[in-house]
């Protein structure tokens, strides 16, 4: 059982070596595993409960909900259960040993923004009664990629979702984009994405119109305040509510 741990884990680092270098896939990953794989993740992706309405074919990736991502060599939970339905989180968490020093890298492409990126991180390493801890390193290895991409008018920013005990690896930021904002949007964006590799989903899901989260045990219903409302970019709240702060207290 341990050996199938470790194996599993090695996979997983696997995965996130070749996610993070598009190039080296090719020659890795020959072509129908990985388009089988990418089968598996879509059906994950369902699992978890989000209509096939909400899920968007991104070449190596789906975008589920406009800023989730779901990489197609990702490590599918063999044992995930999608049926439990609680502030909302995707119901797969960071594990207690990775939740305690979760590397973050920031490509060059982001160091312009490493001012809102820190802001970021000190919101979530200074919730009372968390453990979880972010921390930028700069060279490899690491968890979380952060960096700057095209994402066309509308979308701010995309985050992806923990799986395998393993924060989301992949932070998008639009960077052109959120550039006109004020500075505590834009660290709220990058504060928002953090938030979605660690399990968060919107807790405004239901008003979104988006696929049935699970409840965070102990933080039920909406909150006008949290910084994990979806479709507010620009304009939401910049710190993290009260609810926010206990839901992070209650998972890590
Ligand atoms: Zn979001």
């Amino acid at each position: 059982m341990k050996q199938n741990l470790k194996k599993i884990a090695l996979i997983a680092a696997i995965a996130v070596v070749i996610a993070s270098c598009s190039k080296k896939n090719e020659t890795l990953t020959p072509e129908a595993p990985l388009a089988k794989n990418g089968d598996r993740v879509l059906q994950h992706i369902k699992n978890l409960g989000f209509p096939a309405s909400s899920i968007i074919e991104g070449g190596n990736e789906y975008i589920v909900e406009e800023d989730i991502i779901f990489p197609k060599n990702m490590v599918v939970p063999a044992s995930f259960t999608g049926a439990n339905t609680e502030q909302y989180y995707t119901g797969s968490i960071v594990n207690s040993t990775n939740k305690l020093n979760i590397r973050v890298f920031v490509d060059p492409s982001m160091t312009s923004m490493s001012s809102e990126i820190n802001n970021a991180i000190a919101q979530w390493n200074g919730v009372s009664g968390s453990t979880l801890r972010l921390n930028i390193v700069t060279a490899a290895p690491y968890d979380i990629l952060i960096k700057d991409e095209n994402l066309g008018n509308g979308v701010c920013g995309q985050g992806q979702f923990p799986s395998n005990g393993q924060a989301g690896a992949l932070i998008k930021i639009n960077k052109a984009y959120i550039a006109g904002n004020s500075f505590a949007q834009r660290a709220r964006t990058i504060c928002h994405e953090f938030g979605h590799c660690i399990s968060f989903r919107h807790t405004n899901w239901a008003a979104q119109g988006e696929s049935t989260a699970t409840n965070v045990p102990g933080v039920p219903g909406t909150d006008a305040s949290s910084l994990m409302n979806g479709g507010q970019c620009g304009s939401g709240a910049t710190v993290l509510s009260q609810k926010d702060k206990d839901a992070t207290a209650s998972l890590y």
